[in-house]
């Protein structure tokens, strides 16, 4: 039975990866780290709070008591961390939070993990896994990948507090000899995912029938990951992955803004149209661009498919679907968000 210890459980990708190794995985026992910032939601995991293989411990990562009080009463063989400030405007607006959590958050957990790993008897299943960005690459031209050995060149608060936390993850490993492992993966999209992020947040104003703001000309380009495949990749590498390597996590579905938004507007008008537009896409709104906006992100997981037999299963054209009639059938989690945290408005407007 292997215990893990999730960072950052009630954001969309580890609330995810939650249900994820629950559905996957019957004799593991979870402990749910979380700050429950604007981003953490208790909502997510509602369904799993009676399975008593899943606990939940209400703290900070940057807490060194609190942390070293759950390694020692949880004893985790894995340690997830996915608990981040992770949404790029908000970094442009206030990057204070960022360097806080993902650059000493991310310290903290180190030393608390090395302490703990240090007691053990029998250390040779303890992970530290890191979850992190292609966003630390920077950004590419019209041509070229991102593969695990691109030097890091970071645009945003953002993407410059992962790559400070990911150098920190590499060198607790060559220097202290903890048994790391680091994941950097794509833009993810699906279920839960709160609407200051492109897809739901395009989603959810088409419903409103409010401007749909796409920053600058809308050509620039992501590599799209249905997020169950993200979950998959993880449990992947922590099932098989060498410690010490980086593994790139990828979909192959480059994709410009604005055919994201097309997408979604023609989605919408077929099985939810409106009756006062022809189409949502009468909504697209261009607006001014965001500040050290990256024009291109591709990425390479060739790695990952070859050394650990990973492919993803969903396309873009299924996944898209699927997150939109989750967002139609789940109109209770994201009418709570709106009326209590976030009523989609622009931020990082310098
Ligand atoms: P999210 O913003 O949805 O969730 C972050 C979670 O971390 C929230 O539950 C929040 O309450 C928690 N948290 C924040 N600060 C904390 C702290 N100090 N202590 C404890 N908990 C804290 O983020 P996400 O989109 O689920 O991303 C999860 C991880 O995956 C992040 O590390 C992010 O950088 C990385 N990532 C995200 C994407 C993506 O497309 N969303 C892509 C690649 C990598």
């Amino acid at each position: 039975m292997k215990t893990y210890l999730i960072t950052g459980g009630c954001g969309f990708i580890g609330s995810n990866f939650i249900r994820y190794l629950l559905n996957n995985d019957q004799g593991c026992r979870i402990g749910n780290l979380d700050k429950l910032t604007y981003a953490g939601n208790l909502e997510n995991l509602k369904d799993l709070e009676d399975d008593a293989r899943y606990h939940f411990f209400r703290g900070d990562i940057c807490d060194k008591l609190k942390v070293e009080q759950i390694f020692c009463d949880f004893k985790p063989d894995i340690v997830i961390n996915f608990a981040a400030e992770s949404h790029v405007d908000r970094s442009i607006g206030d990057p204070g939070d960022f360097i806080t959590t993902n650059i000493n958050g991310t310290f903290t957990l180190l030393m608390e993990s090395l302490r703990y790993y240090k007691t053990l008897e029998n250390n040779n299943s303890f992970r530290f896994h890191h979850v992190s960005t292609d966003e630390v690459f920077g950004s590419l031209g019209d041509d070229g990948y991102f593969n695990e050995k691109t030097p890091y060149d970071p645009s945003s608060p953002y993407s410059a507090s992962k790559a400070a936390s990911d150098h920190l993850v590499r060198s607790w490993q060559r220097t202290f000899g903890l048994p790391i492992i680091i994941s950097i993966c794509s833009n993810n999209y699906g279920p839960y995912q709160f609407p200051e992020k492109l897809i739901p947040l395009m989603i959810l104003n088409c419903l409103a029938e409010k401007p749909l703001p796409v920053y600058g000309k809308g050509e620039n380009i992501r590599d799209w990951l249905y997020v169950d495949d993200h979950c998959d990749a993880i449990h992947t590498i922590i099932e098989d992955g060498i410690i010490g390597e980086t593994y790139n996590v990828g979909g192959n579905n480059e994709i410009m803004n604005i055919d994201i938004v097309r997408t979604i507007c023609q989605i919408l008008d077929e099985i939810n149209p409106s009756e006062n537009l022809n189409s949502y896409d009468e909504l697209i709104t261009f607006v001014v661009d965001r500040p050290g906006h990256d024009f291109r992100y591709a990425i390479d997981s060739s790695k990952l498919q070859n050394d650990l037999d990973w492919l993803p299963k969903e396309t873009f054209k299924t996944g898209i679907r699927k997150t939109i009639n989750w967002y139609l059938e789940n109109q209770e989690w994201w009418q709570d968000i709106q009326n209590n945290t976030y009523q989609q408005e622009r931020l990082g407007v310098l």
